[in-house]
């Protein structure tokens, strides 16, 4: 990657348990193969707040975080179609080595050897621009702003993921312990997949916001201290899939009681805690645990598919500009917002 002279803003992290730094950078040219972005809008997603805490460590340092991103394609490396330039795009985060058997099967989340990851380890959106494989650039519909179409990014992309590996079946009553922008996206993907949804979430607020997204039911846990009762109340005899995006041990707890027998538990979200259960309560019951991790390219061309035929409505909460991400990392942290925060620059 060669640099030009002129410099942009960027949001850099530096290394864990220190606070993200906002840095001029030189603005970064295409190689072959890659284009360059020049970013609208970079979604605020939990895992900043994991990579600042030094909960989430990849190892690299010095580079701009931020991996919800959207804007316009400004500049072609060598070898790039001419057509994508000036094209609206989503970026896909992930740039696997391209010959791992994960990669082979598109699984480039899983490849043990990535070559590159805006936001985790290497310079992602939380810039005015930044510079990726023209491969993880998705052509976005005009009927989506950039502001609505960065959170697929992640929160989007990595719903349809995990509902994809829990192997939704229409009828099938599918929890969703947390309601941040996965939870959003996950709940009407459950529901365009047939099923039955039960939204569980902190706050009357973000409730009253599902049951208006079509959830069949809704759990305050603020108010409802026993979360699996109220589960089982509602469903018979438990939940088919539980999707933790919480992952405190109080809510993993919670999660492995709401399920039915031959359950299945989709692990999404983490805090510091660890997931603590008996082996005998999944043997008896002959339960399911899987964990799911990001997601795959085709994955954020389907979530922009199921947003543009209207299958998932947008989840933004509010626009923030870039200088203000102190700010909306505190609300993320705070879990107040109502599906994300997307930065603006
Ligand atoms: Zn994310
Ligand atoms: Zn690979």
């Amino acid at each position: 990657m060669t640099q030009t002279d002129a410099l942009m803003q960027a949001v850099r992290y530096l290394g864990p348990r220190q606070k993200f730094q906002m840095r001029a950078v030189a603005i970064p040219s295409p190689g072959p193969g890659q284009v360059r972005v020049k970013v609208a809008a970079c979604g605020v997603c939990r895992t900043e707040l994991h990579l600042r805490d030094g909960l989430l460590d990849l190892g690299k340092r010095d580079f701009t975080v931020g991996h919800e991103i959207a804007g316009v394609v400004d500049a072609l490396g060598a070898g790039v179609d001419a057509r994508r330039l000036g094209q609206r795009v989503v970026v896909y985060y992930y740039q696997g080595c391209g010959d791992c058997r994960y990669c082979l099967r598109g699984d480039e989340q899983l490849c043990p050897q990535p070559a590159a990851q805006p936001g985790f380890t290497s310079d992602g959106g939380y810039a005015e621009y930044l510079v990726v494989r023209a491969r993880n650039c998705v052509p976005l519909p005009d009927s989506l702003s950039l502001t609505q179409a960065a959170p697929l990014g992640c929160a989007g992309s990595t719903a349809v993921h995990a509902g994809k590996l829990a192997a939704i079946q229409p009828g099938e009553w599918v929890v969703i312990h947390g309601f941040g922008g996965v939870g959003l996206a996950l709940m009407q993907y459950a529901a365009a997949a047939g099923a039955r949804t039960i939204a569980v979430g902190l706050g009357a607020e973000k409730m009253a916001m599902a049951t208006r997204l079509g959830a069949s039911a809704v759990i305050d846990a603020m108010e409802e201290p026993d979360v699996a009762s109220k589960v089982n109340a509602i469903t018979g005899e438990g939940a088919d899939v539980v999707f933790e995006l919480v992952g405190t041990t109080q809510s993993m707890t919670r999660s492995v009681a709401s399920l039915r027998r031959r359950g299945r538990l989709i692990l999404v979200g983490y805090t510091a805690d660890s997931f603590q259960v008996h082996p005998v309560e999944l043997i008896v019951r002959e339960l399911q645990v899987m964990g799911s991790v990001g997601s795959t390219l085709q994955d954020l061309y389907d979530v922009v598919d199921l947003v543009a035929i209207g299958a998932i409505s947008p989840f933004i909460d509010r626009t923030l500009p870039l200088a203000a991400f102190e700010t909306a990392l505190a609300a993320v942290e705070a879990q107040t917002p109502m599906g994300r925060i997307v930065l603006t620059t």
